[in-house]
This record gives C-alpha cells, structure tokens and sequence, in this order.
C-alpha cells in the first residue's frame, strides 16, 4: 500500500478531527500574514490532479467506503481551479457513496476570484463548507498583518459564498490589532461579522508564530500584545458588536490557543457568554495557564 501524501505544515480546523484529510495543496498561495507558519515555513503547490485521485482510491482501501467527511488540506484549496475541485468531488463521491460533506480553507481571495456559477457548481457537487479566515474586520488591523484583504472584500467574499449556497465557518482573532487597536479591532470584526452572518463563528486568541514578523515585533516591543485580562475585554467588545443576524451562528472559542472555552448559539446565548466571561474575569485562575495553549 502506498501512503497518503501529507507534507508538513498541516492544519485542520477542530471540528474536522474525525474527517479523513486529503492533501490537495500544499502550504498556503499567499503566505504574507505577518504571525502565520506560513510567512517562515514550507512551500505553495497545487497537487497534479492524479495524484489527489490516487490518495482518494488508496483511502478507500485503506479504510473502506464509509467515510462521511473529507476534508481537503492545506491552508487555501479553495485556490484550486473550480474544475479541478469537481473532479475531486465527483471522485469522492464515487468511492465513498455515504460522503455527506466536503469541506476546505478559503481565503477571502480566493471566493472573488471565482464566479457565481462556480461557487454554486462547488455547492451542487458536495463541497459545501468552507473555513474562511477573516481574522479582522478593521481595515488598519488586516493592512498591519498583511492579510491581503479588507473588511469589504471579505464580506463581498462571503456573501458571494453564502448566495451560492455554501455554509460558512469564519474565523477571528482575538488580539491581533494589539492593545493600539484592540477596540476598533472588536467593535469592526463584530460589525463584519453582523454583515455576513455566517452559519459558525470560531475565535482564536493570538499566538504569533515563533520568528514571524509580528513575534518579533513583540520581541522588539513595537507590538505591544493584549494582557489576559484585555483578551477577555475584547471578547466581550466583540459579542457587544455582532447586531442582528440573518441565520443563527454557532459561535465556538473552543481553540487551544483560547484561554476561556465558550460555545453557544448567537445571539441567543450573548447574555449567558457575557456572563461566563465576567466570570472568568473574577477567577482568572480557571483560565487556561499559558503553558497550556497552543496552535
Ligand atoms: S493566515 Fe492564512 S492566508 Fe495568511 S499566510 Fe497564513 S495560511 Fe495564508
């Protein structure tokens, strides 16, 4: 038997630890973002065709036909040509008849760069959910990191995907403007989000990677990093800030980078979150040690 093709660094979102995970691209096709593994670290590549198909057949060997979830790795498959993608879809599909779900990475980008049609093509062959990282809604906070997007872009993106018919799982990080811009940060990333509405919203606390830009601009001191105390600020800046949904969101800070685990439904558990954060705001000694965290 041959084994499936894996190539280091590899990232999946939480909820798709029982999902069997095929190596579609390698790396990341942007690789800017000024905290990320893949500003130092690894290389960009799409997969010739043939050989994802080939990996799809040797996990059909490997564990039979009942895989439900699949999910494509690594940090942006969506960049892949929209032909492409069906083919792999319709290969899945093929070879595990029970497959309910397809999911990927997407950078905001990456959903323009594709029309309508294709989206909705996607939709209609199985690959219906995406993880999207926005990480701001603050035009300065996405300019500083080098996120290659803008709050307007991003929900232009999503909206683009959410009108095709694709279900929606987006990304914040918690921290990442710093205690400069912390506010606007909370207060924007809310709003975008309110303008979205996304099926599930994920948090993340910031954790630059070690020898990324941002690490060594907190090493310099010109990037000053939230305290524990200004993270759970931000939180609840943030959940103040999402207003009205069109759909409702599941909402999950349930990370190892997160020092508080919350998981609720918005906006009809705000009030019951708020009040856990306030919580750990008087005992922060059951938030999770800094020892504990981890990407
Ligand atoms: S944060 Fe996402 S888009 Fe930015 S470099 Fe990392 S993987 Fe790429």
């Amino acid at each position: 038997m041959t084994p499936l093709y894996y190539e280091e660094p590899l990232y999946r979102p939480p909820s798709e630890a029982g999902s069997l995970l095929i190596q579609a691209t390698v790396g990341c096709s942007w690789a800017h973002c000024t905290y990320c593994i893949s500003s130092v670290a690894g290389r960009f590549a799409l997969r010739p065709l043939a050989d994802i198909q080939a990996d799809l057949a040797e996990a059909r060997r490997l564990y039979g036909p009942q895989v439900a979830k699949i999910f494509l790795l690594a940090q942006n498959a969506l960049v892949m040509p929209p032909a492409d993608l069906l083919q792999i879809s319709a290969a899945a599909h093929e070879l595990f008849p029970g497959l309910q779900q397809i999911s990927l990475y997407a950078h905001p980008l990456d959903l323009l760069h594709k029309t309508p049609a294709e989206l909705r093509a996607l939709d209609a062959a199985g690959m219906s959910l995406l993880y999207v990282g926005l990480e701001s809604g603050h035009d300065e906070v996405l300019r500083r990191v080098k996120k290659h997007s803008t709050a307007e872009k991003s929900i232009r993106a999503c909206r683009r995907a959410l009108d095709a018919g694709l279900r929606l799982s987006c990304t914040v990080i918690i921290g990442l403007g710093g205690k400069e811009l912390t506010r606007v940060h909370a207060r924007d990333t809310g709003r975008m989000i309110s303008a979205i509405s996304p099926h599930y919203l994920g948090c993340l606390t910031l954790m630059p990677y070690p020898g990324s830009e941002l690490d060594r601009g907190v090493a310099r001191g010109t990037f000053k990093a939230l305290s524990t105390r200004e993270v759970l600020e931000e939180y609840c800046l943030l959940l103040e800030n999402i207003g009205p949904l069109e759909r409702p969101c599941i909402f999950r800070a349930n990370h190892a980078s997160n020092y508080l685990s919350l998981a609720g439904d918005l906006p009809a558990d705000r009030d019951r979150l708020m009040q856990q954060i306030a919580a750990a705001q008087s005992h922060p000694e059951t938030l999770r040690p800094e020892t504990w965290r981890a990407l």
